[in-house]
């Protein structure tokens, strides 16, 4: 096997993977909140995640993958303050919190199978895990690692003097909430809830040995990593945004537990801009997969504009930018399916070789991304002749760009701005033939746009260009 390389948070360095058990990879990702539409941001993440388990894949591992659904618990900010967002939702949207969890749950594989994320091994919900994490709870209150004030079941984080070693951020440096009054029950503010007591009004709620109530986030992924993939297995992915809390507090209930932090590898995919800045509601660019199929584009075009940086670093999503993704997705497309037709190339076998180690040798290099997708281009320059179009099969296992089937850029009409001005020029030449019946200079102005590698179609009124394959 070809070593795989992967940047650990929790080392801070850039580790040669070795699985616990040879050849397999237990591997678990935080899944999304499912109260309204994830965001083209979310998907990052997610495309980020699908990378990882298809490299694994690429390399011959078999990945058991698990994901959870946060369709309870993750109500309120990570550190448990602010507003129920799933409250916020239910008066929203008029529908109980099980119907709105479906609802987004749904909407949110679709999205995922538009951009050809594979369905993990195992999706598991919270609501069908209540008893798992009640377990952990009692466990946690049993061991002296928890205590109870009047509206919950809080962790003692004193009690885990390891706490911040994830993101090195040091107790003292964190501050309470600014502006959120801090519950003055708990012993120290970065301790968490395990357990709400539910108020009467609060729709989802579960008995427990402190009466009715529900689960806190954190103890969600603790208790269903523990549950899928054991005490301790391979990987563990999210976005950044979970470093200092989400997955600090996972590694406190879990480790406490079992005496184990529960993954040998923590990995955190970067955040995607909006036009340089934070998404967010206000400022109306919380873009989701329909908006961008509403002005047209294909959802694996984000895809491979996802594969323009690395995952560890920032991505600013502009419009532009997804129509420059869109436009190169497809002229690599053009160029594979082209090939494909070709007759075979002499000594291109050796050359493929070359490109095949290049390949592996950048996913396998903590998922080089905008480098792996540069050695396809370089292929499609080679003249591989049909030996592209296998290259192209194979790496597409990890790219899964629809490179052998999907739209090329000669199906798409072009817009007026796109059209070069010689060409144009042309095309009105020949609109006024057709205008005058004059059959004899409109085919031979055909002919001489297809020399330019221009396809022209005649509507009604007009017509449309699209370029041919080059
Ligand atoms: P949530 O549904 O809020 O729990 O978020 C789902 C995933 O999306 C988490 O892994 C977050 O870290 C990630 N995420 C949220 N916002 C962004 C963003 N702007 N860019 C990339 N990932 C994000
Ligand atoms: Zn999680």
């Amino acid at each position: 096997m070809h070593p795989v390389y992967l940047y650990n948070t929790l080392t801070r360095r850039k580790d040669e993977f070795s699985p616990i058990v040879p050849g397999q990879v237990g591997m678990y990702t935080c899944g999304p909140t499912v109260y309204q539409y994830a965001t083209i941001g979310n998907m990052r993440s997610y495309v980020f995640a699908d990378i990882l388990r298809r490299v694994l894949e690429y390399n011959g591992y078999s990945v058991k993958m698990v994901m959870n659904i946060t369709d309870v618990g993750h109500l309120v900010s990570d550190a448990d303050e602010g507003e129920d967002k799933m409250l916020v939702a239910v008066g929203r949207e008029k529908k109980t919190p099980w119907e709105i969890a479906r609802f987004y749950t749904e909407a949110f594989m679709k999205d995922a199978a538009l951009l050809n994320i594979l369905r993990p091994t195992v999706v598991c919900y919270a609501t069908e895990h209540i008893e798992e994490m009640l377990k952990m709870v009692v466990e946690l209150v049993e061991k002296g690692y928890a205590y109870e004030t009047s509206d919950g079941i809080y962790f003692d984080i004193s009690r885990f003097s390891d706490y911040g070693q994830l993101s090195g951020i040091r107790l003292e440096e964190q501050l309470a909430g600014a502006r959120v009054e801090a519950n003055p029950e708990k012993r120290h503010h970065a301790d968490f809830a395990l357990w709400k007591k539910a108020p009467k009004e609060h729709i989802m709620q579960w008995p427990s040995p402190w009466g009715m109530g529900y689960p806190g986030w954190h103890i969600e992924c603790s208790a269903m990593s523990r549950k899928y993939l054991g005490d301790e297995f391979d990987i563990h992915t999210g976005g950044v945004d979970h470093i200092p809390i989400h997955h600090e507090n996972e590694i406190a209930q879990s480790a406490s537990c079992t005496g184990k932090i529960p993954a040998r590898v923590w990995m955190h995919g970067e955040f995607l801009l909006v036009d340089g800045g934070k998404m967010s509601k206000s400022l109306g660019n919380t873009y989701t997969i329909d908006d961008l199929a509403a002005k047209g584009f294909e959802p694996l075009a984000f895809r491979y504009f996802c594969f323009s940086a690395h995952y560890r670093s920032h991505l600013n999503f502009t419009w532009a930018a997804l129509e420059s993704a869109q436009r190169g997705l497809r002229s690599l497309r053009s160029a594979v399916q082209k090939y494909a037709r070709e007759p075979e190339r002499p000594g291109a076998e050796e050359k493929l070789e070359g490109f095949r180690e290049a390949f592996l040798e950048s996913v396998n290099d903590d998922l080089n991304m905008p480098k792996a997708v540069s050695v396809l281009w370089e292929a499609a320059k080679a003249d591989l002749g049909p030996g592209l179009a296998t290259l192209a099969g194979e790496f597409d296992r990890v790219l899964a760009l629809d490179l052998l089937k999907g739209p090329v850029d000669e199906d798409r009409p072009l817009a007026p701005q796109e059209i070069p001005p010689e060409v144009l020029e042309i095309l009105e030449e020949r609109k006024l033939a057709r205008q005058a019946k004059d059959w004899a200079t409109s085919d031979r102005l055909r002919e001489k746009l297809k020399a330019m590698g221009y396809h022209v179609k005649d509507l009604k009124d007009g017509y449309e260009v699209t370029r041919l394959p080059r």
